[in-house]
């Protein structure tokens, strides 16, 4: 077995070097996928490991733009069209410095497993750019995405591919991107996800990630015979999930201690109560500002650098970005007495992190299911724009809910081992037959 996994993943390497993120996100997949697929010879027969790890389609652009100075600037744009065996591809789009073609396509990968948890027909992808909007004026935020969808309308539709929001694309991005489509197309379809209340977005699509990720950790506590009430709790970020994460935790009776940005952390250990909530939305969203301002206004520690992981909790949503817990962060978790983690950042823990986890038999929830409440309300987004419906804020939120304990029960059903769910397993497995046995009954696509 080992050794399969082996081959695989050094011809894998060897077809894609340099591109780190995705061969660790591979890698995973593929360690939970390799006895199912032993198991089950018709996925080895029709190569549908070797086919799932290479995109449809990579498109890769040039995006100049004129800053307030009028100098021209230059980013690269990327979208990864992963696979359309379920439906319309479907993912984010991330703008940030980091961004390179093997973060993208970890993201996409990733993607097409969740989007099948989902239940919805969604196929997966994912895209972005290297523009850091940080810093920049409203106005070079619109050139920018002007110059951005300008290329990206072409290979995007309401049947083709439907990018959303991730990290630095919230609604005023998503509306400048709008904007441009339809002026360049003369149409108005739902060819993004993530748009404002008054033009085509669906309520619950800005809190649907983190509340998405508390449902989840609801669920998982359950087979505890616990919850949320009266748990002390930890989340990492300060944007759209962590927002909504510490939202929807408080509403349940938890208390939330720590939010953090790229500059570093704050620790309230008082809670982050609805009114400091909103502030941190005001702070965040509209001021855009660092989260050092919390702790000059509450009075609370703020440490530059550091990340959330070694403050004592019940209950960590790691909230931020990749690779954002360590093994020794993970560590730290589980020594200061945590025994729930729910992603709500893609891929945020390190595989020597994961592996203390599920040692420790903490109940351990992966991205690919935690935080798919985001894609599943984008998903009910796109059903109401080709009924031209709005449904309520009830009736969004009880589907929500209702897809998050669908994913729940199919991390359960692949994923149980005695008496310990394996989450990882559970959810990679249940994510991969969906697409692959589509994949089957399509032919070579
Ligand atoms: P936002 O841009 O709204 O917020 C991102 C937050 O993470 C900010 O606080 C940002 O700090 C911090 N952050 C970003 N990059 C880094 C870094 N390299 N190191 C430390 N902190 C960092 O993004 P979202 O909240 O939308 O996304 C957060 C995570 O959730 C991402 O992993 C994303 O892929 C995932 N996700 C998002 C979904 C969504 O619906 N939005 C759906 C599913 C997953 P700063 O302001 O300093 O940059």
């Amino acid at each position: 077995m080992t050794n399969s996994i082996d081959e695989f993943m050094s011809l894998c390497r060897e077809k894609t070097p340099g591109e780190k993120e995705f061969h660790q996100a591979v890698c995973e997949v593929v360690e939970s996928l390799m006895p199912h697929i032993d198991k089950n010879p018709r996925y080895k027969k029709h190569k549908i490991l070797e086919r799932v790890i290479i995109p449809e389609r990579t498109l890769m652009f040039r995006v100049p733009w004129l800053d307030d100075a009028g100098d021209i600037q230059i980013n690269t744009g990327y979208r990864i069209e992963m696979n359309s065996a379920l439906g319309p591809y479907k993912g984010g789009l991330r703008f940030h410095p980091s961004v390179n073609l093997s973060i993208l396509k970890f993201l996409a990968f990733e993607q097409v497993f969740k989007n099948s948890l989902t239940t919805l027909p969604m196929g997966g992808g994912k895209g972005g750019s290297d523009f850091d909007p940080k810093g920049k004026s409203d106005n070079e935020v619109m050139k920018f995405c002007q110059s951005f969808m300008t290329e990206l309308c072409r290979h995007i539709g309401p049947n083709t591919d439907v990018p959303a929001g991730d990290i630095g694309v919230g609604g005023r991005e998503i509306g400048y991107l709008f904007g441009q489509y339809k002026r360049i197309r003369n149409e108005f379809a739902g060819i993004l996800t993530g748009k404002a209340l008054n033009w085509g977005g669906s309520l619950i699509r800005p809190e649907a990630t983190g509340y998405g990720a508390t449902y989840f950790a609801q669920e998982m506590l359950k087979t505890k015979k616990d919850s949320i009430k009266g748990k002390t709790v930890t989340v990492s970020g300060s944007g759209n999930v962590a927002q909504y994460t510490v939202e929807k935790v408080t509403q349940l009776g938890g208390k939330v201690v720590t939010l953090s940005d790229s500059s570093g952390m704050i620790y309230d250990p008082e809670g982050i109560d609805k009114k400091k909530l909103s502030y941190v939305m005001d702070l965040k969203n509209v001021k855009r500002g660092r989260i050092k301002e919390y702790a000059e206004e509450y009075n609370v520690v703020y440490e530059a650098g550091k990340r959330p992981w070694d403050i004592k909790c019940n209950l960590a949503f790691p909230s931020a970005t990749q690779n954002e817990i360590s093994k020794q962060d993970a560590q730290s978790l589980v020594d200061n007495g945590c025994f729930c983690v729910a992603e709500g950042a893609n891929m945020p823990t390190v595989p020597e992190g994961v592996e203390v986890f599920s040692d420790e038999k903490i109940l351990y929830g992966p991205s690919k299911a935690a935080n798919a409440g985001g894609v599943a309300v984008s998903g009910l987004e796109m059903s109401q724009n080709s009924l031209r419906l709005s449904w309520t804020r009830e009736e969004v939120d009880q589907r929500l809910q209702h897809i998050m304990k669908s994913i729940h029960e199919t991390c359960l059903k692949y994923g149980k081992e005695n008496n310990y769910v394996n989450y990882v397993k559970g959810a990679n497995i249940g994510g991969f037959v969906k697409v692959a046995d589509a994949m089957i009954d399509q032919g070579l696509i």
